[in-house]
């Protein structure tokens, strides 16, 4: 407890998802711990005496981080599961005015499952074998070091051409991941990525990348209460990275967002702890769906929820769900449709200025808009902000009127 009696919430990772997350819990009067660096975006956005100066790596920083919180979540998976581990078994030693006591906040969603996502290979691994139908594109692990070669070329007879050699940890953003057209791309592959992990995907022709974002709930001995979904989005990436999201998804049916929730709930429930989860998914042209990943956290393909479903953003969402408060039985958005155009920084740091402006001085009945900056220094390529469109008409009415906005987006890239 703080020392107004607000539940503090300890974060490992104080980013721009950490950001919007202490935006949702400021007004609900939750306490939010930051563990990173100085002046992280998220630090900025609440003021405690709670927060912790380091790395989300470190073992030590997050001991102390634990020391000082009612309860522990993430913004990032890329952490130490295994002090998250210690902390659950042991506990930390806490000094208070009767002495040194153990102190053992929950930890959510738990750490087994931030583990088994951090490896994306057993990740999906686990999906397969889970019994509930999950699907999958076919995956090999690929050896290390000499037998890279060799193992590559078995991926290549088993797939063919093109597949996808990726990082097994620690990617985002598609930075871990490389597309291997023919057995010419072995070679700069393996002087890419080869000192890391690695396993091959089977390419995924889709149509188009679907998303879903789900809150788990549970009780305090890990019984499942509930899966409940929100409405499934279209994400569109470009050079890998996540750039725009629509909701609803454009030119697909209502029966495939359904069948996208129910699947992403049943992924979802294979999982520990509570929390918001993001799935990632392919819809492939004979309408059938093929999950990609999933991150055990508040999401890009959310963000949307912020002004769509106002009642419970997917912030929101997580602070609820790790505290245990009630969560809605359904998610419907209270706007018809809504785009999400992700800002990234341009060649230079004022790139985006025009951009900034134009939401800025944009009113219409028709269309609302809404900026978010992060407050982070601009890198080319960088995720800096984000632009919410959200309208009362189609979601192709939509995309007309926000012409402009998505121009100056794709000019920025440029
Ligand atoms: P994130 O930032 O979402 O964590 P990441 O670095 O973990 O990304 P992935 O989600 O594995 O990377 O892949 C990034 C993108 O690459 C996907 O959204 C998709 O567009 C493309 N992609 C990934 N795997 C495949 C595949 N097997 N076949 C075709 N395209 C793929
Ligand atoms: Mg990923
Ligand atoms: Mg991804």
């Amino acid at each position: 407890m703080s020392s107004e009696g607000n539940t503090v919430i300890g974060l490992l990772g104080g980013g721009q998802l950490g950001r919007m997350l202490c935006e949702a819990a400021n007004p609900l009067g939750i306490d939010i711990a930051i563990l990173d660096e100085q002046n992280a975006p998220a630090k900025q956005a609440h003021n405690t005496n709670r927060h912790v100066l380091g790395s989300f790596k470190d073992p030590e920083r997050i001991k102390e981080l634990a020391a000082r919180s009612d309860y522990l979540s993430v913004e990032i998976e890329h952490v130490d599961t295994e002090v998250l581990e210690e902390i659950e078994k042991n506990g930390v030693q806490v000094d208070t005015k009767d002495g040194v006591v153990t102190h053992r906040p929950p930890i959510h969603p738990s750490w087994k499952t931030i583990r088994l996502i951090q490896d994306k290979y057993l990740q999906k691994e686990h999906f397969k074998s889970s019994g509930k139908g999950i699907p999958i594109a076919e995956q090999i692990a690929i050896e290390s070091g000499d037998g890279a070669l060799d193992s590559l070329k078995e991926a290549g007879e088993k797939f063919g051409f093109p597949f996808m050699l990726k990082a097994r940890k620690g990617s985002y953003d598609g930075r871990g991941n490389y597309k291997i057209d023919s057995e010419d791309d072995f070679e700069p592959a393996i002087k890419a990525l080869g000192t890391l992990p690695l396993y091959a995907e089977k390419w995924a022709p889709f149509v188009k990348e679907l998303a879903v974002m789900v809150i788990r709930t549970e009780d305090n001995d890990g019984n499942l209460r509930a899966c409940v979904a929100y409405p499934a989005v279209e994400t569109i990436h470009e050079d890998s990275i996540c750039t725009k999201v629509f909701m609803p998804p454009r030119e697909v049916s209502e029966e495939i967002c359904e069948k996208a929730r129910k699947l992403a709930s049943e992924v979802i429930s294979t999982l520990w702890g509570r929390g918001v989860f993001a799935v990632e998914m392919f819809l492939l042209d004979d309408d059938s769906l093929m999950i990609n990943e999933v991150a055990p956290r508040p999401h890009n393909s959310g963000h949307y929820t912020i002004e769509a479903v106002p009642y419970m953003s997917q912030y929101q969402a997580q602070l609820h769900a790790v505290l245990d408060l009630p969560v809605p039985e359904k998610l419907i958005p209270r706007v018809q449709s809504s785009i999400m155009l992700n800002i990234l920084g341009g060649a230079k740091p004022e790139s985006h200025h025009n951009l900034s402006a134009l939401a800025r001085g944009h009113f219409d009945e028709d269309m609302d808009v809404y900026l978010h900056l992060y407050n982070k220094v601009s890198k080319p390529g960088r995720k800096i902000g984000h632009i919410t469109l959200t309208g009362f008409c189609s979601i192709e009415e939509l995309e007309a009127k926000a012409k402009p906005f998505i121009e100056m987006v794709d000019e920025i890239r440029e």
